[in-house]
């Protein structure tokens, strides 16, 4: 057992774990969303959780190769559409800033030079940001972005990081209380839901219904509902308890994209279809052998990276990829062919 006392000798007033137990006292118990939002904001509030020596590695930064195809995605879209001028390169929880830097360079070798317009909550990941995409702005959400221009829009392992609401089946809320020193959910899960991630939809939906444009969603899930409980926690490369040390913890959830799908008003929805056979569609082993052959001395790493990033044993099949693409825009690239036989 966590001792909260011993290891706040003030009463920790401050703290993600004493607010919560504050909120409970008062109010009771509070549902899992609740206590997702608070955990997760205060957790990438206070820390750069990515890369090796963090909590979890993602795509971007195992390999370049995943930001230029995302960038040659988004290039040869806007390429179709006829070069539209004032077009906006939209990320949404941008981490480090990697895939962004590798989807611009992409970009520009294509001719399209986006302004950037990054939207992240964490101060110290829009440090890490700024680093790597001089010439970005920063928004807390989608609602001051700009409204003229078509948008290229890109969220990966964005979703999952989002608060999930459980229930039991019967309209009941699963909650969370404070017993016996410790965070304990009540009651079992039936289903789970985020209604902040189909917020997120509509609105990228909506502006890309007025504005012209893109979207790609990639993220770790499934794409039938009623997966229930799959709320996580991964500390140091670990699965960890969800309940204890909350913001201390990444807390994810499987993203459901079918919900996603279902979300999305007024634009195309392609896929998901698994990250592997996008990726082999979009060029991966091209691009790795060209990378391989430009660095010889690197060849073995980026063998594994490529095998990390699309094979159905790991990261392939598991992280999916889903498109959304305003009315009027050509077919977006890597999805047509594998509608039938994704996982
Ligand atoms: N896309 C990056 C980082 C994924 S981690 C990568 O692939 O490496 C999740 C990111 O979303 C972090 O940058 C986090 O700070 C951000 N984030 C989480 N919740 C958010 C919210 N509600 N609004 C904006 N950004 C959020």
């Amino acid at each position: 057992m966590k001792g909260f006392d011993k290891l706040s000798p003030n009463g920790g007033g401050d703290s993600v774990e004493a607010r919560l137990r504050h909120r409970i006292a008062r109010g009771g118990p509070i549902s899992v969303a609740d206590f997702m939002a608070e955990a997760n904001a205060h957790y990438y509030a206070t820390r750069d959780p990515i890369g090796a020596a963090g909590d979890f590695t993602t795509a971007p930064e195992i390999s370049q190769m995943f930001g230029e195809l995302a960038g040659i995605w988004l290039a040869d879209l806007w390429q179709r559409a006829g070069q539209p001028a004032g077009t906006l390169y939209v990320e949404l929880g941008p981490g480090r800033g990697t895939l962004a830097a590798d989807a611009l360079r992409a970009m520009r070798a294509a001719g399209l030079e986006p302004a950037v317009h990054l939207v992240e909550t964490s101060p110290v990941l829009r440090g890490a940001q700024a680093d790597r995409v001089p010439g970005a702005a920063w928004h807390d959400d989608l609602s001051t972005l700009p409204n003229e221009g078509p948008l290229l829009v890109v969220a990966n392992e964005f979703f999952d990081a989002l608060p999930v609401e459980q229930s039991d089946g019967d309209g009941g809320v699963r909650t969370i209380d404070w017993r016996d020193g410790r965070f304990v959910p009540l009651g079992h899960v039936e289903t789970e839901s985020s209604p902040a991630s189909l917020a997120f939809v509509r609105e990228v939906s909506d502006r890309l219904a007025r504005q012209g444009g893109a979207a790609l969603i990639v993220d770790y899930g499934h794409d039938r509902p009623g997966k229930g409980d799959t709320l996580q926690s991964v500390s140091r490369h670990a699965y960890a308890d969800p309940f204890e040390a909350p913001g201390e913890r990444d807390l994810t959830a499987h993203v459901d994209f079918s919900a996603l799908a279902a979300a999305a008003r007024g634009v195309r929805v392609s896929g998901p279809v698994g990250q592997g056979d996008w990726l082999d569609a979009m060029g991966l082993p091209l691009r790795a052998a060209a990378l391989a052959k430009a660095a010889p001395g690197r060849s073995q790493e980026i063998a594994e990276a490529r095998d990390r990033l699309a094979s159905p044993e790991r990261m392939g099949r598991l992280f999916k990829v889903m498109a959304l693409s305003a009315r009027g825009w050509p077919d977006p690239a890597g999805f047509r062919d594998l509608l039938t036989r994704s996982p």
